[in-house]
């Protein structure tokens, strides 16, 4: 095992924890861990270094590989940071149309920007990123199939969430998923914890269907949130799995909502809070629900999100 990381990532070796804060909107209030202030506007930061920092500590990432890694965004500008400050290279593979603010993030930190056919959506990237794979000289992170991703999010925000929630106590944990790293990470870790706690995956309903370039494959206008494509989000592993519906238009609202309320939040920020109100709402008062809010509003400038203010 290499002991010493590279670069200077060994001298900013630890994410400070994210708040936990209780946001009350519409006579409800839930606990929203706030992921969007990780360093590179995320929560993908702490599964970025967690799986590159565990890959080099083993010996299977060398300083001469290239991280390649297919992602709708915050997961390769969040690997573009880390390979930044670990002196690594990177390749990001997007699909065709996703927006221009994300390219230039990973080229500003020196990131490698390859697009796959809009038409094929997020699973074209992917078949690209496993094709790449099959040479030397690549690492390959897998965030839909790599358990580490849970992992991250088992041993960092679920225990920070029980430190920093009241009395330790979680009753509902809920959020949307893409790989659903988020998801069965925080279960099992606030499990882990001793609470008896709900898992509600928050699903985006698409009423108008418009097929934003933005969210390539995915099911929704939520980007990040995708159906069936990861082999780490299995029903086995969030047993009592209650799934909450939220239209498009709410999540949308929901989070311009709490960007005037001052957390400058994308709109799967809106859609976990507001799958988390009803969850609190049908708990009873003294019912503790967390969420996530997981990345930045300044990613959307270009999108849905902004048209009002345009
Ligand atoms: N929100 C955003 C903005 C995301 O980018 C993602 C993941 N791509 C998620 C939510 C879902 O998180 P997870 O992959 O852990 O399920």
């Amino acid at each position: 095992m290499s002991a010493e990381l590279p670069g200077h990532h060994r001298y900013i070796n630890r994410i400070a924890a994210t708040p936990l804060v209780p946001v009350r909107l519409e006579s409800a209030t839930v606990w929203c861990k706030l992921e969007f202030l990780n360093p590179s506007g995320s929560t993908k930061d702490r599964i970025a270094r967690f799986i590159l920092e565990k890959a080099w500590r083993q010996g299977r990432l060398k300083c001469e590989d290239r991280v390649v890694e297919a992602s709708s965004g915050s997961t390769s500008i969040a690997l573009a940071l880390a390979c930044a400050q670990m002196g690594l290279r990177f390749l990001a593979v997007l699909p065709e149309g996703v927006s221009s603010e994300r390219v230039f993030i990973i080229r500003a930190y020196g990131g490698e920007v390859k697009t796959t056919p809009r038409e094929l959506g997020i699973r074209g990237a992917i078949a690209e990123v496993e094709r790449l794979g099959l040479e030397p000289g690549y690492f390959l992170p897998r965030q839909f199939a790599n358990p580490d991703n849970a992992e991250a999010h088992r041993i960092s925000t679920a225990r920070e969430m029980v430190d920093q929630i009241p009395g330790g106590r979680v009753d509902a944990v809920v959020s949307g998923v893409g790989t659903g790293g988020t998801l069965v990470g925080l279960f099992e870790g606030l499990r882990e914890s001793g609470c008896q706690v709900v898992p509600v995956l928050a699903r985006p309903v698409n009423l108008t269907r418009t097929h934003d370039a933005e969210c390539c494959s995915f099911s929704s206008r939520i980007p990040g949130v995708a159906d069936s494509i990861s082999e780490i989000f299995r029903p086995e592993r969030v047993p009592g799995l209650v799934t909450v519906e939220v239209q498009d238009e709410d999540a949308m609202t929901t989070t311009r909502e709490l960007i005037r309320l001052g957390f400058p939040v994308g709109p799967s920020s809106g859609l976990n809070y507001r799958a988390a109100v009803e969850v609190q709402r049908k708990l009873g008062d003294s019912a503790q629900v967390v969420t996530v809010f997981p990345d930045r509003m300044e990613r959307y400038f270009t999108t849905e999100l902004f048209k009002p203010f345009v």
